[in-house]
């Protein structure tokens, strides 16, 4: 037995599976568990004495971020693309494997789509024949430019099946169409989350998302770049309340396979986001306008009542505090070390 593990964390066995089933540590997969989500459910399911494989090809993310991880006997990094499959035996899946960020789902579009429907078939598939639970990271882009304000899950979304975040948004409802059907047609167990932007420490600073752009901008003393007249909306929900919802969905009763809306409900205008950062900051940076890209959301504001209901999760984190956090992080690191995706 080498590396002095325990028994039951040897390998892909009966004993495992029957240990698993006595005991609460389950052997637990992340896909894209190297990313800033991921990263950080990882390091939760570690310290609940989980067996954790962290599965990613690093695309969008670095070994930095788990690097503090990797000498943990109940943790294992595997560079995989979740395009191909894999065989490993596991308890539970939580599927995070895809870009998020517009600039990085968009750099290349077809490989989005592929990573959030094949990705999801290899990992539906590797649930299925292990009888393992599967949750699957989907996000608000299901909704599109929503008409229908704040988002209830039952609303089906207005989303353009052919504009420049179609890959992502079409990739995230087709993977939901699957998990939905791996379910009714295999039973397996699954769970659908429907993430509202998220940020928090371990953000790429240069993923070209609104809070990692104006907080790198700000500390640099940069211009702030509103996109459009910044009146558009985003509601923002920090890393520890969303992942506190990802563990209680996949806690929850078989009966709720969701999807579940996880998101913080506070709607801010993009122009009041920058005027926070800059005040948290104490920036001298000035606001400056650049154009709408295409097809971007109005407004979004997550409906969470059935979160409240099914899983007694609500979020914790003002926006003043997680910002205060994230921008504290921000100022720890060296930006020059986080590079650009790479395919
Ligand atoms: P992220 O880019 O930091 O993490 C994604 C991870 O997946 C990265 O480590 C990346 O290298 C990896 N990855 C990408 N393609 C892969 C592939 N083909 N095979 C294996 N690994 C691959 O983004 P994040 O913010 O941590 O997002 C995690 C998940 O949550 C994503 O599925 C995303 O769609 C979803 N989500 C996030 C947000 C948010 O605001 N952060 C909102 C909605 C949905
Ligand atoms: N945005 C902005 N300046 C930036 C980056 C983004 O004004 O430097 C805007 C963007 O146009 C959108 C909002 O901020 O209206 C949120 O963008 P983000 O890319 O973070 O997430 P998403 O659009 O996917 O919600």
């Amino acid at each position: 037995m080498p590396s002095g593990r325990p028994l039951y964390l040897a390998g892909g066995s009966l004993y495992r599976k029957a240990f698993s089933r006595m005991s609460r540590i389950k052997r637990i997969l992340v896909t894209g568990g190297a990313g800033f989500l991921g990263s950080h459910l990882c390091e939760r399911l570690v310290a609940e004495g989980h067996d954790v494989l962290c599965l990613d090809n690093f695309f969008t993310s670095q070994k930095s971020n788990v690097e503090h991880l990797l000498g943990k006997p109940n943790f294992e990094l595997i560079r995989h693309d979740v395009t191909v499959p894999i065989h490993l035996e596991v308890d539970e899946i939580y599927n995070l494997a895809c870009p998020a960020a517009p600039g990085h789902y968009q750099y290349n579009p077809i490989k989005t789509m592929k990573t959030s429907v094949i990705g999801s078939i290899n990992m539906l598939g590797m649930a299925k024949r292990c009888r393992a639970k599967i949750l699957q990271a989907s996000t608000s882009e299901v909704y599109g430019d929503p008409e229908v304000h704040p988002q209830v899950e039952s609303y089906r979304g207005s989303v353009n099946p052919i504009g420049p975040r179609a890959c992502y948004d079409e990739g995230k409802r087709a993977a939901e169409t699957l998990f939905v059907d791996y379910h009714r047609m295999n039973n397996v167990n699954v769970r659908i989350v429907r993430i509202f932007n998220t940020y928090g420490p371990r953000m790429h600073p240069y993923d070209g998302r609104v809070v990692s752009n104006f907080i790198r901008q700000a500390l640099a003393g940069e211009d702030i770049t509103i996109f459009g007249d910044g009146e558009q909306t985003r509601s923002f929900c920090y890393r520890d309340d969303l992942i506190e919802g990802f563990v209680r969905m996949m806690a929850a009763p078989d009966d709720f396979i969701g999807p579940v809306n996880i998101g913080n409900p506070g709607e801010f205008t993009i122009r009041e986001l920058a005027e926070l950062v800059i005040e948290l900051t104490g920036s001298k940076s000035k606001l400056v306008t650049r154009p709408l890209p295409a097809d971007d959301p109005t407004r979004r504001r997550p409906d969470i009542t059935l979160a409240k209901a099914k899983l007694g999760w609500e979020p914790k984190a003002p926006l003043r505090e997680g910002l205060a956090e994230t921008i504290k992080w921000f100022r720890s690191i060296d930006v020059a070390d986080y590079r650009a995706p790479t395919p």
